[in-house]
């Protein structure tokens, strides 16, 4: 994303564009990797110093009031921040403590009783599954090799 182009998405939410807004939309923007405030932290603090972690929280909490953002609470204790709003699911790997994005949803079952979607209006849903990646299993089956 070029500076022009943050711009321009920061004034399309309402949001007045500062240097902090700007390269903290840069960085999560198509950022798969679900960053947490920290690191955020410390991904901008290597391009500007000044910025603080309170900042860094706000921006990501004035992104998510506006629709920038999604908020993914993970079964640990961290937040973590993601910029795919599309209906997708999560995988949260215990060891690596890595968020991945299970995109094929729709071969995942669930039983929801057509009642609930009676009732209620859904307009959001999250899904989040706890397990070990293939990565860390990896590593895993090595270690037990040597
Ligand atoms: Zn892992
Ligand atoms: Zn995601």
């Amino acid at each position: 994303m070029s500076d022009p182009i943050a711009i321009q998405t920061l004034k399309a939410h309402d949001i007045k564009a500062t240097l902090p807004r700007i390269l903290i939309l840069k960085y999560v923007v198509g950022n798969e990797t679900h960053p947490t405030a920290e690191d955020v932290f410390n991904k901008i603090h290597e391009e500007e110093s000044s910025i603080s972690l309170a900042t860094i929280y706000n921006t990501l909490e004035t992104f998510v009031k506006k629709g920038i953002l999604q908020k993914i609470n993970s079964f640990c204790d961290k937040v973590h921040y993601d910029s795919n709003m599309d209906l997708h699911f999560h995988l949260i790997c215990q060891k690596c403590k890595k968020v991945y994005d299970i995109k094929r949803y729709d071969s995942i079952k669930f039983q929801i009783k057509k009642e609930l979607f009676k009732k209620y209006d859904i307009d959001k849903m999250q899904v989040c599954f706890q397990g070990c990646c293939t990565d860390c299993k990896k590593l895993n089956s090595k270690k037990d090799q040597s």
